[in-house]
């Protein structure tokens, strides 16, 4: 099976190269040219299998050209027991009769980035392998806090790699910044930049588009590429949850075989929530997508209008993984929902870029709305729900969580709609332990890594031990820079 352009159906790559490369040629996105379907009894099959063997099936679904032992070797590399704290990966907690708890943070960074990042290296890996290139890739990133460390930790030691991170000096909380300056590791590089997430951002761009530099680090056997959140090789990881958490529940004998359930997902740039549209298409039975947004709502105005439109304010939320008005990934979603209509999502992407704003045509919105619920939640709300959470259910969650708890609990008192639901946590609440600590009503936060003690204490809920570990762990990192000097930092890392 090809990788088409959601562009341009005429583009084709296959799934290395659709992986090695990252974006199509024209700006649009790579996706599978069908989208493969389970098998009658996948799902009962699955039920009992460990969550790496369901990831090498749902993988080889999509991979051809990958053997299955080449992705049982991944699989076990990117999930097995030093790398993920708990034995299910992606454990379901029961909450009550009908609400479930998917948790994503158990690997080795705490957040969600984890369950893509870990397996993205691997993939990548052996694309650049089968695709016969010879230079050595070196990915560079700009975070605002998650995704680097995620990425770093993913990239690790992994052959024919390199990374190299920048994120802004003051733009990272004090844990997250200790994260990164600590990361292990023979073929990571982290620098700070002057500045906030826009200037290290910016950079980034700029040392892409730099056809100087891409000729010297050519000379030097090196290439640069990017891990994030549209490559093919993000998304795909991430469909494997949604189904594992479906066999889980077949499993537990919560549900029958072939009953439906909801999905509720805090939404940012569209990858997570896409991964369950994409399961539910492969014959998951997922009746409703609950999108759950922050104040930066511009989804929830989409799915209950069709319109999109990015004019307005920006606002920094208690969950700054998902501050986005831009989410990349809808651009896949419309092109399903198109029939794939490659000329109709690129004319709708040339009117994001040149207006910010653009309405789909009533059969998609029809279909969008068939598929999709969505609410949003502010930052006094989600303090009220972390709070509401902890004492009715002694469950602490983290900001983003605890937002699409809110608009759960919202959607059901509009629709009456008390189907099963999955709730997807996409962090540990100790990656944000002053905004929970807050929540829980504590006025004061203790200083550097002894915060993660004072909401451990104060709940009883153990630090993870990624976390807990970080005040033994040696800086290896110190460096900062002006964004005008990024360039050197590269040429000086890929010497
Ligand atoms: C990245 C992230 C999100 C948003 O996920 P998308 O795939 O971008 O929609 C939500 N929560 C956390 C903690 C994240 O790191």
């Amino acid at each position: 099976m090809n990788y088409l352009s959601t562009r341009d159906n005429n583009l084709r790559m296959t799934p290395a190269q659709a992986i090695a490369k990252g974006l199509a040629p024209d700006g649009g996105l790579m996706t599978p040219q069908v989208m493969p379907t389970l098998a009658k009894n996948a799902l009962e099959n699955l039920k009992n299998m460990s969550y790496q063997q369901r990831a090498v099936y749902v993988l080889a679904r999509f991979l051809e050209g990958f053997s299955s032992s080449e992705l049982t070797a991944y699989a076990r590399a990117a999930y097995g027991g030093e790398k993920f704290s708990h034995p299910d990966v992606a454990p379901v907690r029961r909450l009550n009769e009908n609400t479930y708890c998917m948790e994503l943070w158990h690997g080795p960074t705490c957040a969600f980035k984890d369950m893509a990042l870990q397996m993205l290296p691997h993939l990548l890996s052996a694309s650049l392998v089968k695709i016969d290139e010879k230079k050595t890739v070196c990915i560079l990133v700009a975070t605002s806090g998650d995704t680097g460390k995620a990425a770093l930790e993913g990239f690790k030691d992994v052959n024919k790699t390199q990374i190299l991170v920048f994120y802004p000096k003051d733009g990272v909380s004090n844990i997250q910044q200790l994260q990164m300056v600590t990361q292990e590791g023979q073929n990571v590089g982290v620098c700070a930049v002057v500045g906030n997430f826009d200037d290290a951002q910016t950079g980034v761009k700029k040392l892409f588009s730099d056809e100087a530099l891409a000729q010297q680090l050519a000379e030097r056997g090196y290439f640069l590429s990017s891990a994030n959140s549209i490559n093919w090789g993000r998304v795909l990881p991430q469909i494997v949850y949604y189904i594992s958490a479906y066999c889980d529940l077949r499993r537990e004998e919560v549900i029958e075989p072939g009953q439906e359930i909801n999905v509720c997902v805090p939404t940012g740039n569209f990858g997570n929530i896409l991964a369950a549209y994409y399961a539910k298409m492969m014959g998951v039975p997922i009746k409703t997508l609950i999108c759950a947004s922050n104040e930066n709502n511009v989804l929830t105005d989409f799915i209950r209008t069709g319109v999109y439109d990015r004019n307005r304010p920006f606002h920094n939320t208690l969950s700054p993984s998902m501050d986005i008005l831009i989410s990349s990934n809808l651009e896949r979603l419309l092109f399903e929902l198109s029939g794939r209509d490659d000329k109709l999502v690129a004319s709708y992407m040339e009117q994001l870029a040149q207006e910010g704003r653009y309405e789909v045509n009533k059969s998609i919105r029809n279909k969008l709305q068939r598929n999709f619920a969505a609410g949003y939640c502010d930052d006094t709300q989600t303090k009220k729900t972390i709070e509401k959470i902890w004492k009715e259910q002694r469950y602490l969650i983290d900001p983003h969580t605890a937002v699409a708890f809110h608009v759960l609990e919202e959607y059901r008192r509009e629709t009456k709609d008390e189907t099963v639901t999955v709730v997807v946590s996409t962090a540990s609440p100790f990656k944000f332990c002053s905004s929970v600590l807050d929540a829980l009503g504590e006025k004061e936060f203790a200083p550097g890594t002894e915060i993660l003690d004072q909401l451990s204490q104060l709940t009883g809920v153990e630090v993870p031990k990624p976390l807990a570990c970080l005040k033994d762990k040696q800086v290896r990192f110190d460096k900062v820079t002006e964004k005008e000097h990024m360039v050197d930092e590269v040429l000086d890392y890929l010497r």
